[in-house]
């Protein structure tokens, strides 16, 4: 038997009374488990596993699928649980995650960033949370964009001008040569984006950035869905 901590990122029925969950864990990245029996009346199983509780697992692990033999909710984020945006928040953190992660591949940078999120997810605004999330995932995958140079000219770009984001060379490009095919970024949505991806998220709260950058959360989040939805084709 092995024993981890985990959240779950999706869950179906399956045969009569199983269910299949897949977590991403702390000792062994994403996995399949299934859930015996859980979905018989008095299963006890079922609310132990509920999102977006963070969750001690205890499971036999099979080549394919493994199977729950326990389950505890070690914290169960209530005002997450309790609030229909911040849940909302929490499925479109753990599809991300889903989506640009392997099977079976344990990734401690990954476990530390989805968990603290969770946390501070429980605790403070959901819009910074998230755009925090994007940021720092993309640079832990490798997949951050360049922010620094013009693709094109290959000036350097400085925090203070506007910009355009070309979205299929995954950089941007200087105020004289955006073309029509790139995104306008205002100089204030291109400095809350080098902050997200560059500063660590307890020093923005600390020195108040959430501010500026909440209110440009539209046009950032944009960016980022714009950015991560091209770069999946390449995964
Ligand atoms: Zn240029």
């Amino acid at each position: 038997m092995l024993t981890t901590l985990g959240f779950v990122i999706s869950k179906k029925n399956v045969k009569e009374f199983d269910r299949e969950y897949c977590f991403f864990t702390k000792k062994y990245g994403k996995i399949n488990l299934i859930a015996k029996s859980i979905r018989k009346p008095l299963s006890k199983l079922s609310a132990q596993l509920e999102p977006p509780s963070l969750i001690e697992i205890v499971f036999v692990p099979n080549s394919e699928k493994g199977l729950i033999i326990t389950a505890l909710a070690k914290n169960s984020y209530c005002s997450i649980r309790k609030n229909i945006d911040k849940l909302k928040i929490y499925n479109r953190i753990v599809n991300r995650l889903d989506d640009l992660s392997i099977t079976k591949q344990p990734d401690e940078a990954l476990w530390s960033l989805i968990n603290t999120s969770i946390k501070n997810l429980n605790k403070y605004s959901g819009k910074i949370v998230e755009l925090n999330f994007s940021a720092k995932f993309l640079k832990i995958i490798g997949l951050a964009p360049n922010m620094s140079y013009c693709l094109n000219c290959q000036n350097k770009i400085t925090d203070n001008q506007s910009v355009g984001f070309d979205k299929y060379q995954g950089g941007v490009v200087c105020a004289k040569c955006v073309s029509p095919k790139s995104i306008n970024l205002t100089s204030q949505v291109f400095k809350s984006i080098n902050i997200l991806i560059n500063m660590p998220f307890k020093e923005i709260m600390a020195k108040e950035l959430n501010i500026p950058i909440e209110q440009r959360s539209g046009d950032i989040k944009k960016f980022f869905d714009e950015y991560i939805k091209q770069t999946k084709k390449y995964f």
